[in-house]
């Protein structure tokens, strides 16, 4: 496992990071112990990074997560989590819902303080209250010592540097967006790094569109989109080869990120995830899979009402 600074702060992050997303059964349902093995052989991994939000699984990922890490040296890992989005449509960004939703999450995650703590997709919000309310609230928490540093996440990628230009966070989360399928977030790695907050490049599977077993029913991902996932994934299997695979070593060695967060409950993924990135990546199936991608490449969906 590879280390790397997280922009200017002080987070000495892994290549590889723990996405939460999938401890709120947001990929299917998992047994509970099978969780608990994935972080914890995460961990034995290397990984020092793990990823969530009390929109999760509506907070039962923290509660997992948290479980999950009970009896673990805090000092051998660092937390992520996030405020402002608590529902498919339930949002509020003020000051006096984030300092509250960061207690809850503290609480959840058997903690005293949280390394990283993120605006949550950002574009279903107003940029004036992230920019004018909700960082100054987040920056408080912080010289309290609750919080150790503050970023936003979201998917269009011109939201998050407009905010990113005049909030002056530490860190900027982008998801899908520098995968085999989709590379735009290559083109703003610059601008968030000149803005002065390090890169986390999320989902490198798209948020399981790249798998053999496809996206769960809730992907934004046009028909179009999936069709051709699938096809990439019988082409892969065609030539001996496998898309999540290719897609995880693809992500995580082609961006200039310091970290690439992937989702996953089962411990057999993490082991794989990890043995994946320490074998080169198969050129000539690559060149093949980016051909067969190539009608969709690029191709996003809106959010927040933002076209992407
Ligand atoms: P992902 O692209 O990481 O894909 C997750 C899916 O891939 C799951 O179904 C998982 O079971 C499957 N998978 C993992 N390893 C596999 C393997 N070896 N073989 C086959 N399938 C495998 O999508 P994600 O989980 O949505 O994104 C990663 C993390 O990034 C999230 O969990 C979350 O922490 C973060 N994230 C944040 C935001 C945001 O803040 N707006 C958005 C997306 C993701």
């Amino acid at each position: 496992m590879r280390y790397h600074r997280l922009g200017h702060t002080d987070l000495i992050v892994s290549e590889l990071a723990f996405g939460a997303a999938p401890l709120g059964s947001m990929f299917g349902v998992f047994a509970e112990q099978d969780g608990v093995d994935a972080v914890r052989t995460a961990l034995d991994a290397g990984v020092n990074l793990f990823d969530v939000a009390p929109y999760y699984g509506a907070t039962t990922a923290e509660t997992a997560l948290g479980d999950a890490l009970r009896g673990v040296d805090r000092g051998t890992y660092l937390l992520a989590t996030k405020v402002g989005r608590y529902g498919l449509a339930d949002f509020d960004f003020s000051a006096q819902r984030v300092r509250r939703s960061v207690t809850e999450s503290l609480r959840r995650l058997g903690t005293d303080h949280l390394d990283l703590i993120q605006c949550h997709d950002i574009e279903f919000g107003s940029p004036a209250q992230i920019v004018g309310e909700t960082v100054p609230a987040l920056r408080a928490l912080q010289t309290e010592g609750l919080v150790g540093h503050v970023g936003i996440t979201g998917y269009p990628l011109p939201t998050l540097a407009h905010v990113a230009a005049r909030a002056h966070v530490d860190t900027v989360l982008s998801y899908c967006q520098y995968t085999l399928q989709d590379r735009r977030l290559a083109a703003w790695e610059e601008y968030f790094t000149a803005c002065g907050a390090g890169v986390v490049n999320a989902a490198p599977l798209a948020m399981g569109a790249l798998t053999r077993q496809g996206a769960p029913d809730w992907h934004p991902g046009s028909f179009a989109l999936h069709a051709r996932c699938a096809e990439a994934a019988d082409l892969c299997e065609a030539l001996g080869g496998d898309l999540a695979k290719l897609a995880l070593q693809f992500s995580v060695t082609a961006t200039p990120a310091a970290t690439t967060v992937v989702g996953t409950s089962s411990p057999d993924e993490v082991r794989r995830n990890v043995a994946w990135l320490a074998e080169p990546i198969d050129q000539e199936l690559l060149r093949a899979v980016e051909t067969c991608l190539e009608p969709v490449r690029d191709r996003g969906w809106s959010s927040g009402g933002v076209a992407g």
